[in-house]
C-alpha cells in the first residue's frame, strides 16, 4: 500500500509492507518545501532553473524527516545506464538513469515529474535499485536491464525481487503524436491509439525479467491527474519541480 507518512513534514509517501525492516523507501510529494512557483514547493532538482539554495534546503528537510545521512542521485539523461553505488562518487556527477546500491546507509534516488519512478529490492537485503523510467529509457529496456544486472552482479534471484511503481504520467494523460506512439508500441507494446501506457510497458519488463507479478506494488497514481501532490511536467506547463523517489538499505 502507498500512503503518506503520518506526522512527517514535508509531504512524503512510502510503500507500506515493502520489506521495511531491511529497507527505507520514500516518494516525496510537492508540499512542505521552500521553492517558489513554478517549483512550489518541495522541488528536489536544481537543473530546472530553481535557486540551488532552495533545493538544498528542500533536500535537507527530506533527509532530516527520513533520517537519511547520505543521499546519492545521478545526473539523469534519459538513457539506459545503470550506476552502482558502493560508497564512492559524488552525487550528480555520474550520468545514469538507474542506480543500484549494495551498501547500507546510502540512500539512492531519482527525480521525476511524469517519468515513472520504480524501486526494486532484494528482500534478503543484498541490494536495492531505483529507476527513472521515462519513455526513452523504457524503450531502451532499462528496467529489464536493471534486473539482469541485479542478477549477474549481486546474485539476486529475480523471482524473489520486490518492485514498487511510483507516481508517473499514466495512459489517461500521456498522449503523444502518431509516430511516437507507433515506435513505442513496436518496442514496448500497449499503446492505446496515441496514449502510451508506460506503467504497463515496465510491468512487462519486470515480469519478462523474472519478477513475479504478485511481488509488484503499483501506487496507481497519475502525476498529471494528481499534480497537487506530485510535480507533472505536462500538467504544470514544462517548467516545474521534480519529486524524489528513493531507497536505502538500513
Ligand atoms: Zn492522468
Amino acid at each position: 500500500m502507498f500512503k503518506r507518512i503520518n506526522g512527517v513534514e514535508p509531504e512524503i509517501y512510502t510503500f507500506d509492507g515493502f520489506s521495511e525492516s531491511r529497507f527505507l523507501n520514500f516518494v516525496t510529494g510537492r508540499n512542505g518545501g521552500v521553492s517558489p512557483a513554478p517549483y512550489d514547493s518541495l522541488n528536489t532538482d536544481s537543473n530546472g532553473g530553481d535557486n540551488p539554495a532552495n533545493v538544498r534546503e528542500n533536500l535537507a528537510r527530506i533527509n532530516r524527516a527520513m533520517g537519511i545521512e547520505k543521499l546519492w542521485t545521478p545526473r539523469q539523461v534519459h538513457q539506459d545506464t545503470i550506476a552502482i553505488v558502493d560508497g564512492g562518487g559524488t552525487p550528480g556527477e555520474v550520468e545514469a538513469d538507474a542506480v543500484i546500491v549494495a551498501t547500507p546507509g546510502i540512500a539512492v534516488g531519482v527525480r521525476t515529474a511524469d517519468c515513472l519512478p520504480i524501486i526494486i529490492v532484494n528482500p534478503s537485503g543484498a541490494a536495492a535499485c531505483v529507476i527513472h523510467a521515462g519513455r526513452r529509457s523504457t524503450e531502451l529496456g532499462i528496467t529489464a536491464k536493471a534486473i539482469a544486472l541485479l542478477a549477474a552482479r549481486f546474485n539476486c534471484d529475480p523471482s524473489s525481487l520486490a518492485a514498487a511503481i511510483g507516481p508517473g504520467i499514466r495512459r489517461c494523460c500521456y498522449e503523444v503524436d502518431e509516430d511516437t506512439a507507433k515506435r513505442f508500441d513496436s518496442c514496448c507494446g500497449g499503446a492505446d491509439g496515441r496514449h502510451l501506457d508506460i506503467v504497463g510497458a515496465n510491468m512487462r519488463q519486470l515480469v519478462s525479467a523474472g519478477v513475479k507479478p504478485e511481488n509488484v506494488t503499483d501506487c496507481g497514481i497519475c502525476a498529471s491527474c494528481e499534480n497537487r501532490s506530485f510535480f507533472s511536467y505536462r500538467k504544470d506547463g514544462k517548467v516545474t519541480g521534480r519529486f524524489l523517489t528513493g531507497v536505502m538499505i538500513r
